[in-house]
């Protein structure tokens, strides 16, 4: 007998099929679209660092080595405080004659650091070691050093000052030479070095998206999905542990800010902070709470934030445009300007 043709048991057969191939096109499309999650925190160069990334592609996570990158960084060349470093070598060196032969790395970021001393005419100055050290905020502000703090008088600081001055430093065929007593800190642009250094090693190309954020630096690593720029909180410096607002920031640039509220400590009633000012050798008081830069670079955002923390509202401005940054000053009245727009929170 023919099989009787059965038109209801074909049309069921190709519906069938369409659904099957919907619900595929549906899974293939959804699997596309999957993100992996890379999150990170750890306590790398003196700070909280952070890793919040996604990726549109299956890829290894990369937290581990950018915790690794800070951690040489730290242990290889920036932290005075280890005599394994570069810089603890060259402040070693300071006073002799043949002075030290700098890395290329060295080289380049010194290069780059007495080029924004020259243009902040010494606001940002690396060779404040020798008050930085003087007075040890940092020590007192993290409890490392204990009993009554109390500020050094005129004479040291005088005394201290005369050892400063990034005018006095000279780089000469790969080679640096500094006067006996002198010494470099490179505190000031550590973590902007280290986001740098993030970012080269992310590689621009890839399919990462997110920030990265070391202590008050961030760095925005490409695209938001939606093709919005990326929106980085501003710390309330009025408010501890509180976000005033938000910018709005492009990707890959870099965002540091300074303030008198991160690290300080009190006498008399009179809070000492940890920006020194190196025309005074006192905390710089200029009326500003904080200071926040956007960059390319975070070595030009971290020294910048540092430097315009002590000039006034028009010299800051000024000097972050010429220097192709952004700037948003709050100051200790909670007057907002400079150049980028910041939302506050409602
Ligand atoms: P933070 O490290 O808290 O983010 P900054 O980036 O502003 O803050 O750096 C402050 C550090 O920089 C100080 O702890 C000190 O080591 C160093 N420093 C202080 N004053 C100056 C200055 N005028 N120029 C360069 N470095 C400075
Ligand atoms: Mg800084």
């Amino acid at each position: 007998m023919k099989p009787k043709f059965d038109k209801k048991r074909l049309i069921t057969s190709v519906v069938s099929a369409i659904i099957l191939i919907i619900f595929m096109l549906i899974v293939y499309k959804y699997r596309q679209n999957e993100t992996v999650s890379f999150n990170e925190t750890a306590f790398v160069m003196g700070t909280v660092f952070q890793v919040n990334l996604s990726s549109a592609q299956k890829g290894d996570d990369p937290s581990g080595e950018l915790v690794n990158i800070g951690n040489r960084l730290e242990r290889n060349l920036l932290s005075w405080r280890l005599d394994s470093s570069e810089i603890a070598k060259i402040n070693a060196s300071a006073g002799k004659a043949e002075g030290y032969e700098l890395s290329p790395d060295m080289e380049e970021i010194l290069t780059e650091c007495l080029r924004i001393s020259a243009e902040s005419d010494g606001a940002f100055d690396i060779t404040v070691g020798p008050l930085t050290r003087l007075w040890d905020i940092d020590g007192w502000a993290s409890g490392e050093k204990q009993g009554e703090f109390v500020p050094p008088d005129k004479t040291e600081i005088e005394k201290a000052l005369s050892l400063c001055g990034y005018d006095k430093v000279e780089i000469r065929d790969h080679r640096i030479y500094m006067q006996e007593g002198m010494s470099i800190d490179l505190g000031a642009v550590g973590k902007g070095i280290y986001l740098d250094k993030c970012r080269d090693y992310l590689d621009q190309g890839n399919a990462l998206s997110g920030v990265i954020v070391a202590g008050g630096s961030v760095l925005t690593v490409g695209d938001k999905k939606d093709g919005t720029d990326w929106n980085v909180g501003i710390t309330d410096p009025f408010k501890d542990g509180e976000l005033i607002g938000h910018i709005e920031v492009e990707p890959w640039k870099s965002v540091s800010t300074s303030g008198s509220y991160e690290r300080f400590v009190e006498y008399e009633g009179m809070r000492y902070h940890h920006i020194l000012d190196p025309k005074t050798g006192y905390p710089a008081e200029k009326g500003n709470a904080s200071v926040t830069i956007v960059s390319q670079s975070g070595l030009i955002s971290d020294a910048l934030s540092t430097a315009c923390f002590m000039l006034d509202t028009e010299e800051a401005v000024e000097l972050a445009e010429r220097m192709g940054a952004e700037i948003c000053i709050i100051a200790e009245d909670g007057t907002v300007s400079g150049n980028i727009k910041l939302i506050k929170i409602k």
